[in-house]
């Protein structure tokens, strides 16, 4: 802890907010952190809270916390998480992107977005003791950038799971089978002839591969991936009904 390190992008664009603290009450803050004044520290309840021990004998009771996103805004960004998304989450890494699902950035864009308390008499937001919890929450982010979800209002495994689940829904709705089965429409007098597999649909070349047509080559591909996708709808299907 003694370095202060803060390397991860998230942790440095959470520092960059206290560039519009007073310099004198941030650098006090600064070497509270490096001094290990911040005693206790944990996020709770969408809260950063913290004890920091400043010139008193009785440590001071920080909290900072930052506007949660609404119910709208989770599910809508549950709905744009993609599954490379969600791996490289699981990989615990917080990627960039995540920004792009929500009206705001992850972390306020300015300090005026983040509420903090302090119960020194310090009349400034941040002061000195809120500073050095700032510090303190920049490193955390280097292990764990998740905990910007957590003050956002959602944790990391209802974020995915809430994509999860709406993903599901949606392959609830897909006309797979229909995709497999042979087309029928009544509408036009070809139907008799659209009565074949899809890969026959394509034209075929005009000239052979490794002197085989097209279609003969297509087929055995075909018949293998209509099986297995048939075999996983179904699958799909019963997990999904159970
Ligand atoms: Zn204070």
């Amino acid at each position: 802890m003694a370095l202060l390190k803060a390397e991860s992008s998230w942790a440095k664009e959470w520092l960059h907010l206290l560039e519009d603290g007073d310099p004198a009450r941030m650098s006090r803050g600064r070497t509270y952190a490096r001094k290990k004044n911040v005693l206790e520290f944990y996020v709770d309840d969408f809260t950063i809270h913290a004890k920091v021990q400043g010139s008193r004998r009785k440590p001071y009771n920080v909290t900072i916390t930052i506007e949660r996103f609404t119910e709208e805004d989770w599910n809508r960004a549950s709905e744009l998480l993609s599954p490379t998304l969600i791996d490289t989450m699981r990989s615990h890494i917080l990627p960039r992107e995540i920004n792009n699902l929500f009206d705001e950035p992850l972390v306020p864009e300015s300090n005026y977005d983040v509420e903090s308390d302090c119960s020194c008499h310090d009349w400034a937001r941040p002061c000195k003791h809120i500073a050095a919890v700032y510090y303190i929450f920049a490193e955390y982010l280097d292990l764990n950038p998740f905990l910007l979800l957590d003050m956002r209002g959602m944790h990391l495994m209802s974020f995915i799971r809430r994509a999860e689940e709406l993903s599901t829904e949606k392959i609830k709705d897909l006309p797979l089978e229909a995709f497999w089965a042979t087309p029928s429409n009544n509408d036009k007098p070809t139907a008799t002839r659209s009565k074949t597999d899809q890969y026959k649909r394509i034209s075929p070349f005009p000239w052979k591969l490794e002197g085989k047509k097209l279609h003969a080559l297509l087929k055995p591909g075909y018949e293998t991936i209509k099986e297995l996708a048939t075999k996983h709808y179904k699958k799909l299907l019963e997990k999904i009904k159970n």
